[in-house]
């Protein structure tokens, strides 16, 4: 086992892996930016390098200053946390090349899935069923025409090295295809320095759904089930859910299933996250998370395994040392993603702390980074906190959670809490039956 892991992230998931290591008796490095000086991470760990100035590029970005940390602490691995370096495969290479454990899979699963055609294609092959798109990426006008009448409106332009949400556009008819086409093209090239765009057939009213996963590097491989994510805004999660109100056991089964089977058929190892759409009883694969996902806290909730520590031990050479039967689901949690937001426009609201305090009590738990008189800076993103509810069934987890939102306390800056408060108390989020354009048309406009 490690003895000593560096942690190259920031904000609650830094502390989240520290508590992991901490528990398992290994040592822990923080490297912060110079604005982060006084956050929490680098309070609690062993040890803390400064790595650069405020701007991401040049600090938590900076590979050469990521690993020139672990290197003069005798670091044994690093794990990346979720954004980042999470999905680099060049850093994930860096990092074995320089005699360290990289804690995720194997770069070559995360180049694969960090292409979303490579991603697509892999997923085919493993037997992941996809939503109808283009083979490869759409080079020409007259290819995205013939595409467009071949599924039939509306369709979706995708970035192929897309993420977060962003470099998506739909056309609904020929008359805004081709300007959906070029400006997706134009953003994408603006966001990912690559312009290249495959086309997707549209759902008008999916959920979504993912499923966690996680392979051994000796072949074991398990699902610990789905979490719902349909609450999005602007394609970003805002509440997520564990288990989803939408399926029955049957379909729960099926596609848990069908996912364990892909990371065996990929032979895939690490914690991992397959994403689908389910829109009438169907799933359609839409891509891999390869890493920690900021609502890993659900699962963790329901099946009372801690993720972080699964994947310290898998990238030391450790067997599951479990098979899927074992797994047990107990109960219903929820997570609200608290962000330093104004809860109206959403604009970003860094600033000064000035008072804190957090939920308790049976059943909660909070993930943040946040307390009195800490400065959130405006470099990073907005997220501050995430408050996680289990209770016995979904309306024991509501009731709690209600609860919970109501005693949470952050002065200083605004957040979305209160769009929380009025979420969890509206009808269609009761019942269960909302999908991934509700929360836009209904909650946020
Ligand atoms: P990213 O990598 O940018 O997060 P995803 O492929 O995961 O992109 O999609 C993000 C979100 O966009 C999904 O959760 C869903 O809300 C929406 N979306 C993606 N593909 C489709 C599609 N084919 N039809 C409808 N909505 C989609």
């Amino acid at each position: 086992m490690f003895e000593k892991i560096l942690i190259a992230n920031r904000g609650e998931i830094a502390l989240r892996i520290h508590r992991a290591c901490r528990e398992m008796g290994i040592k822990t490095v923080a490297v912060h930016s110079t604005a982060d000086a006084e956050a929490m991470h680098v309070r609690l760990a062993d040890e803390s390098v400064c790595i650069g100035p405020p701007s991401a590029r040049d600090s938590y970005l900076s590979k050469a200053a990521i690993l020139s940390a672990a290197t003069i602490t005798h670091a044994d691995a690093i794990h990346p946390g979720y954004g980042f370096l999470s999905e680099n495969a060049d850093f994930a290479e860096m990092v074995v090349d320089h005699g360290f454990a990289f804690i995720g899979p194997s770069p070559k699963h995360i180049r694969l899935m960090g292409d979303k055609i490579t991603a697509k294609q892999a997923a085919l092959d493993a037997g992941l069923p996809c939503v109808p798109g283009s083979a490869g990426a759409v080079e020409t006008e007259e290819e995205a025409q013939r595409l467009a009448t071949e599924f039939g409106y509306p369709v979706l332009f995708k970035a192929t090295a897309g993420g977060g949400g962003r470099g998506m556009k739909v056309a609904t008819s020929d008359d805004d295809l081709l300007e959906a086409y070029r400006t997706a093209r134009t953003e994408a090239l603006a966001a990912f320095g690559n312009g290249e765009v495959y086309m997707e057939k549209y759902l008008q009213n999916p959920r979504h759904i993912e499923v966690q996963v996680l392979g051994d590097t000796h072949g074991g491989a398990v699902h610990l089930g789905e979490r719902d994510c349909s609450l999005q805004r602007k394609h970003q999660k805002v509440l997520e859910e564990a288990r989803s109100p939408a399926l029955n056991d049957e379909a729960r089964e099926r596609i848990g299933e069908i996912a364990r089977k892909a990371v065996e058929n990929l032979g895939y190892y690490n914690a991992g996250t397959m994403e689908f759409l389910y829109e009438n009883g169907e799933f359609y694969f839409i891509e891999m998370n390869t890493r920690l996902q900021v609502e890993h806290p659900v699962t963790e909730m329901i099946t009372g395994l801690d993720l972080v520590r699964e994947q310290i031990r898998i990238a030391s050479g450790a067997p599951l040392g479990y098979s899927q039967k074992d797994i047990r689901f107990e109960g219903h949690a929820i997570e609200c993603r608290v962000n330093a937001e104004d809860p109206e426009t959403f604009a970003p609201s860094p600033g000064r702390v000035t008072d804190f305090h957090q939920p308790g009590g049976m059943g909660v738990r909070v993930d943040s980074g946040l307390y009195q008189g800490v400065m959130v800076p405006p470099h990073y993103d907005s997220m501050v906190a995430k408050l996680i509810v289990h209770g016995a069934n979904r309306n024991e987890c509501l009731m709690r959670l209600r609860r919970a939102l109501d005693e949470f306390v952050i002065e200083g800056i605004k957040t979305t809490l209160p769009l929380h408060r009025k979420l969890v108390r509206t009808q269609t989020f009761i019942d269960g039956s909302y999908d991934i354009r509700w929360l836009e048309n209904h909650v946020t406009d």
